[in-house]
């Protein structure tokens, strides 16, 4: 009989943003497929959970996805996590997940965490409809091309950013869309969680005042 594949989300920030499920599924897997095996490994010392990982990371897709959908074919119980939040959200999983369909293996969400869901539940925002655009691309021109495209767009906008960029994307952001109402919610969950709301000119300024520090969500 085939396994199957868990795709298990796992806290963004706090340790005890996650499920009971995700916990048992974890601890009930015959492997844990994990986009960096030792940030994992924090977490599964913390609950106890015993299992074997292997890494499965952008740079080794292409093997780990075979060598993975094997043992799914073989009977195993393979659990799927990234770093942080819901695999294949900007992170690893897609080609698994996409594979493991077409190889007939049943595919199990363990639903849990997510940034972009996070943030726009508490941004004040319309839930009603939204967009999200994921990463923006690094090269300024490109970037600018992907916002031009969201000029017209009425629902309302989820990135991730990350420090070093929030600037130079903030500006575009400003001369492509205009000052718009935004928030960004920075380390959420965590210690120095902060959701700034306020305008785009607005966030340039609070957010030129100090180095810009941990991971960023942006809601427009
Ligand atoms: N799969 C993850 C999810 O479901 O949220 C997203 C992974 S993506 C590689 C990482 C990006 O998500 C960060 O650069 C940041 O934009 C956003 N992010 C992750 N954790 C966050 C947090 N605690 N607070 C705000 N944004 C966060």
């Amino acid at each position: 009989m085939a396994g199957k594949l868990f795709v298990v989300a796992t806290p963004i920030g706090n340790l005890k943003d996650i499920t009971f499920r995700a916990i048992e599924t974890l601890k009930a897997s015959d492997l844990i497929a994990a986009e960096d095996t030792r940030q994992t490994k924090i977490l599964l010392d913390n609950y106890g959970v015993n299992v074997p990982c292997t890494s499965y990371h952008k740079f080794n897709l292409a093997q780990k996805t075979r060598s993975i959908i094997s043992q799914l074919t073989q009977g195993k119980a393979v659990s799927l996590v990234s770093d942080a939040g819901t695999p294949g959200i900007s992170d690893p999983g897609e080609e698994l997940i996409k594979q493991a369909i077409e190889s007939g293996i049943e595919v199990v969400p363990i639903p849990g965490a997510s940034a972009a869901l996070t943030a726009l539940s508490v941004s004040g925002f319309s839930t009603k409809r939204f967009v999200f655009e994921g990463f923006l691309p690094h090269e300024g021109k490109r970037r600018r091309r992907v916002l031009r495209k969201l000029v017209e767009e009425d629902r309302t906008l989820v990135f991730y950013e990350s420090p070093h960029r929030l600037l130079r994307s903030l500006d575009d952001m400003l001369s492509i869309l205009g000052d718009r109402k935004l928030c960004i919610a920075r380390e959420l969950t965590k210690k120095f969680e902060e959701i700034f709301r306020g305008t785009v000119k607005e966030a340039i300024f609070h957010f030129s005042s100090k180095e810009v520090l941990g991971e960023l969500t942006i809601v427009l």
